[in-house]
């Protein structure tokens, strides 16, 4: 199959990834206690549908979707819910959010699940319902309700083509590489899935192309499944190849433009766990209640891909690796290049935890004294979105979010490309991630203010049509008063018309 490139990337990143896959995926224990972060995804939070002390089963709806980019969360475990209240949760901002907390019983017990055998039974909506029911969102690390990526029905998108992203360009996570190794037929089915609810042509499975035996063994897995709708293919290992917009510009040689989504061009890019829980809950009725996660780094003794109850705290996923080792040195969600730092190992596992990195000293991408900018160019010319790091940065720096954002901010994938690149070790990424913030968050301020002006405006002009209708049916009343004839003064203006007659 023919492949492009995009503009940018870095192609020499140690790998790091055979640290934690050689081993089989472990299933981690349910932990004494469950916090679930109502914000665990793109979007509105949930908003909570239990009470302390309410008795929960495994697989139960704890907390509904909140609007339309919004996810519902279930119980991972049975138990009792012990708490509602702001706890810290896996974000850059270091903040914390209402979370519900569940006091596990041992027993597991679970909802009743309902399967389906042949998901061809199924209306496309149906099928999309069950997504949204599920809670299933991005596993790659976006959280994007997948329900909306995948609801082809209502929308007149003409998807051609559908991307299974198994391209974990960052170093260390291996998460989807044993889903792929291990679940390989689940993955199939899931795409099968996918290909019949979009109604696409064809399937285009991407790994890296360091992954040899992955792709020998998917190679073998399509073809006993004889579709030839799915092909898998191998791609150069550059990072970031696995970012969506840049894997479909590998893959077909098309660019998704600036504020467009890839449907916008026929195309729909999921991640590979993604579909393996797709897969879970259309065939098995199962919620999103687990996931595949890489714990690896020199800060832990033995790196591992768990299978784990999302909400399970970080200091259990260590424990199963069988503790710290003396190099631990920092705590990070994520890769080391688009991680963030989390301030205790308390923090719970969320949907798109896909790898907690332990890192030493030496793992650690510190930045050195941050020195002036020589206007060398060299974080443009790695960027794989094409855009000037370094007027971004000016821009960021002194607030005027205007203007970085008329330098295509909001494109800006925090990929960290420009930070390796950049000899004056400015922390580039750090100024737009928090210019990212503030931008979005004056845009939602003016959506909200603007949505107070229109209910005002509408508010305003319904007060001022029912006064007029008021003012209308009470004039038509007196009119109505003033026509209609009445006996006595018939009677009376005879009388006073007869008087007169009569005295002449
Ligand atoms: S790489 Fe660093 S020093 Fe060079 S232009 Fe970009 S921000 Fe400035
Ligand atoms: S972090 Fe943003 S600006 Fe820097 S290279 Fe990546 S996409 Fe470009």
């Amino acid at each position: 199959m023919k492949l492009w490139s995009f503009k940018g990337g870095l192609p020499a990143l140690a790998e790091h990834k055979n640290d934690s896959s050689p081993v089989a995926i472990e299933t981690a224990p349910v932990p004494s206690t469950l916090v679930y972060p109502l914000r665990q995804h793109i979007g509105n939070p949930a908003k909570p549908l239990v009470a302390v002390g309410e008795h929960v089963l495994r697989g139960q709806k704890i907390a509904e979707a909140d609007g339309f980019v919004s996810a519902p969360i279930h119980a991972s475990s049975s138990g009792v819910i012990s708490d509602i209240s702001e706890q810290l949760f896996p974000h850059p901002s270091g903040l914390s959010c209402q979370s519900i907390s569940i006091k596990t019983d041992g027993l597991d017990q679970e909802v009743e699940a309902h399967s389906h055998a042949d998901f061809r039974q199924l209306s496309i909506l149906e099928l999309v319902n069950i997504v949204h029911d599920a809670g299933i969102v991005g596993l790659g690390g976006a959280a994007f309700p997948s329900y909306i990526k995948i609801d082809n029905h209502s929308h007149d998108w003409n998807i051609h083509t559908l991307i299974l992203n198994g391209a974990e360009c960052e170093p260390y996570i291996s998460c989807d590489n044993s889903l792929l190794m291990e679940r390989a037929q689940c993955v199939t089915e899931g795409i099968e899935i996918l290909l019949h609810m979009l109604g696409a042509k064809k399937a285009i499975l991407a790994i890296e192309d360091h992954a040899e035996l992955t792709f020998a063994h998917l190679t073998k897995t399509l073809s006993d499944h004889n579709n030839e709708a799915i092909q898998v293919v191998q791609i150069p290992t550059i990072y970031p190849t696995g970012g969506e917009k840049q894997l479909i510009q590998t893959l077909t040689g098309r660019e998704v433009p600036s504020g467009k989504i890839p449907a916008n061009i026929g195309i729909v890019c999921i991640n590979v766990g993604t579909v393996y829980a797709i897969q879970q809950a259309v065939v098995k009725g199962k919620v999103l209640t687990s996931r595949v996660v890489t714990v690896t780094g020199d800060g832990v003794s033995t790196p591992k891909n768990l299978e784990a109850r999302i909400g399970t705290p970080i200091s259990q996923l260590i424990d199963v690796c069988h503790g710290y080792t003396q190099q631990a040195e920092r705590l990070i969600a994520g890769g080391p290049m688009m991680g963030f730092a989390l301030s205790s190992d308390e923090i719970p596992l969320i949907k798109a935890s896909n790898c907690v990195l332990v890192a030493s000293k030496e793992e650690v991408v510190t930045h050195k004294q941050a020195m002036p900018c020589i206007r060398c160019g060299e974080c443009a010319s790695v960027c794989p979105v094409s855009l000037l790091p370094q007027q971004l940065y000016w821009h960021s720096r002194s607030d005027q979010l205007d203007k970085a954002a008329s330098f295509n901010l909001l494109d800006c994938i925090e990929c960290g490309s420009c930070d390796i690149a950049c000899p004056s070790h400015i922390p580039l990424v750090q100024h737009f991630r928090y210019a990212k913030s503030m931008l979005k968050a004056q845009q939602h301020e003016k959506q909200q203010s603007d949505t107070a002006r229109i209910r005002f405006e509408a508010r305003e002009a319904r007060i001022a049509r029912d006064k007029a209708e008021r003012a209308e049916k009470s004039r038509k009343k007196k009119a109505a008063l003033k026509s209609k004839p009445v006996k006595d003064d018939v009677d009376t203006t005879v009388a006073k018309t007869t008087i007169p007659s009569s005295e002449t």
